[in-house]
């Protein structure tokens, strides 16, 4: 289900700019709405309740705030993977490697054995879906450690790109607040019909 609310908002707040980009960041991932990100945690919170996840996954930087309003709600912890250009420095790690959406660069990702293992039961939390790079690799960072993705939740899907469709194809449970199924400088963004 869709959450009128963050439509409403993206609508009001949203900025569609050149090269399939919308900026949210007056109330999302720069300067942050902490009602809004409250209710966005809840609403993840009652579409993966009863499942058992007891950690949520996220990548650095703009994933952390909706993982943590996420984690409050299900009282667990979260995880988020770092990106590195150097995987010398890394010790004891599962890597996988994300491309960039935004800048088109190829990022290691990575997270301690320390703190993802088979006893886990994964939530995978971020703020924009678009061709799904950074999902699949979070998601090849828990096949990795041998732990069971339970779901992913995504605060705005932009459903043209087709990550989503590919994600959801492999049998992921898909959670997107919001899906634009269009969007243009000029005629503006529409959403897909629930
Ligand atoms: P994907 O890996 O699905 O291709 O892209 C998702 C990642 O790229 C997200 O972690 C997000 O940070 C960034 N991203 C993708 N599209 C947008 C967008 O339209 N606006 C912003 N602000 N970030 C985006």
């Amino acid at each position: 289900m869709q959450m009128k609310l963050l439509q409403d908002r993206i609508l009001k707040d949203g900025q569609v700019k050149e090269g399939n980009i919308l900026k949210v960041d007056s109330f999302l991932n720069h300067q942050i709405d902490i009602d809004l990100l409250g209710r966005i945690g809840e609403e993840f919170s009652r579409q993966f309740a009863g499942s058992g996840v007891n950690k949520i996954l996220t990548i650095e930087a703009s994933g952390i705030a909706i993982a943590c309003a996420t984690a409050v709600c299900f009282h667990c912890p979260i995880l988020f993977a770092k990106k590195t250009k150097s995987l010398n420095i890394a010790g004891d790690v599962y890597t996988s490697k994300v491309e960039s959406f935004t800048h088109k660069t190829v990022n290691d990702i990575i997270v301690s054995k320390s703190f993802l293992g088979p006893e886990d039961r994964i939530l995978i939390i971020d703020d924009f879906l678009a061709n799904g790079k950074a999902i699949l690799g979070l998601s090849d960072l828990v096949r990795q450690a041998g732990a069971t993705l339970i779901g992913a939740g995504v605060v705005i899907e932009k459903g043209f790109q087709g990550g989503g469709d590919r994600i959801r194809s492999m049998g992921i449970d898909l959670c997107s607040l919001a899906i634009v199924e269009s969007m243009d400088p000029v005629r503006g963004i529409v959403f897909r019909k629930d």
